[in-house]
């Protein structure tokens, strides 16, 4: 049997281009004792690919040339030779934007049941890795307390639009930071963000101007996804104890060299903590966060947007919509 996979070949340099990437057909490799076939319906548009996709060090080793580009995938066991995964079992994982992925039990991959969501997708969105970075990051790094203030930037994005909804539910006056008019409705309208601020145009000054006026007491919680002037012009309206939860730093994923925040010695001036997580830290207990998120999407508190774009050959152009900033909501891709 053969596969179709969205394939590196060329490390991008700066921002990605088509010609890095190739649509390539393989055979599936033959299952080793332990192994399972999914045939993956869905793949995880995420920013952490393009860090995937570098020769440099990280928490992860970089996708090899000519392999199809890492992503977690949604998908159904078609073959198996393990026990624990028997063939019509439908499965989450970290896999690949290919048509089948060989998967073996790592601890990355766990049985889902699909009949708990409304679509599978939300494995890969509300109940996955996204919703478990904006659970764990409010609960284990921000900690909030009611009454205080969060910003959020990339704030209508898909971590984002979690976070601030979860604040909001939390007590905390929220503020957004997104980009454009129409996500700075979006940000007030659906998900109830107390204010928001158009990031396009504005250097680190007059990012710290905007915050200033939404937020004329002060930011006690930083939930940061951006960085650049986004983030050094948070760091300019921190108060006393202020907590920053380093969450992503897209704006510098495609820069050929490292930005870097400027304006560090205000935490020094208010004794604030900035503390950087991955949401894997906390693996052992994503269910408690699955069964929380869940609950809140079941009591109709949560809402949970989705873009979802179909085709392996749509791969390049939608992965790109993250660093555009033309995804509205989770970016997927439906692997038809
Ligand atoms: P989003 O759905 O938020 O999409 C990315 C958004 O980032 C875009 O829509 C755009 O929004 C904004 N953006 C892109 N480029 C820039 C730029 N140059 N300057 C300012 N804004 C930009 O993606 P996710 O929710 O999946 O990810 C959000 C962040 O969370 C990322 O930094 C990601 O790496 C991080 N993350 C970290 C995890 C962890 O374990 N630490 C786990 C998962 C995600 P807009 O149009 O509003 O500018």
């Amino acid at each position: 049997m053969k596969r179709r996979r969205f394939t590196l070949v060329r490390r991008p340099k700066g921002v990605p281009v088509a010609a890095d990437f190739a649509l390539t057909e393989a055979e599936v490799p033959a299952l080793g004792e332990g192994e399972f076939l999914v045939a993956n319906r869905f793949a995880s548009l995420d920013p952490a690919i393009r860090g995937w996709l570098d020769d440099a060090p990280s928490y992860m080793p970089p996708v090899p040339l000519g392999e199809a580009v890492r992503a977690s995938t949604v998908g159904e066991v078609v073959e198996s030779r393990n026990p624990a995964f028997p063939t019509g079992q439908w499965v989450v994982g970290l896999n690949a934007i290919e048509t089948h992925s060989v998967a073996r039990s790592d601890g990355f991959t766990s049985a889902i049941d699909v009949r708990l969501a409304s679509s599978p997708t939300h494995f890969l969105s509300v109940l996955g890795a996204v919703g478990m970075t904006a659970w764990f990051g409010v609960e284990r790094v921000l900690k909030p307390e009611p009454g205080q203030t969060l910003l959020v930037s990339a704030a209508a994005g898909a971590v984002g639009s979690l976070v601030g909804q979860l604040g909001r539910l939390r007590g905390l006056k929220t503020i957004g930071i997104a980009g454009g008019e129409a996500k700075c409705r979006r940000l007030v309208e659906r998900y109830g963000y107390a204010a928001a601020i158009d990031h396009r145009g504005k250097d680190a000054a007059a990012m710290a101007e905007a915050i200033r006026a939404a937020a004329p007491e002060g930011v006690d919680l930083v939930f940061e996804n951006v960085g650049g002037s986004a983030l050094d012009g948070a760091l300019m309206n921190l108060n006393d104890g202020a907590r920053i939860a380093l969450c992503g730093l897209i704006s510098e994923y495609n820069a050929e060299a490292p930005v870097g925040a400027r304006n560090l010695w205000q935490l020094i001036v208010k004794k604030a903590t900035i503390r950087g997580f991955l949401v894997s830290e906390w693996l052992p207990e994503w269910p408690q966060g699955i069964a929380a998120m869940a609950e809140l999407l079941r009591e109709g508190r949560l809402v949970a947007d989705e873009h979802i774009e179909c085709g392996l050959d749509r791969a390049f152009a939608a992965f790109m919509r993250l660093f555009e900033g033309t995804n509205e909501g989770k970016m997927i891709l439906e692997i038809a």
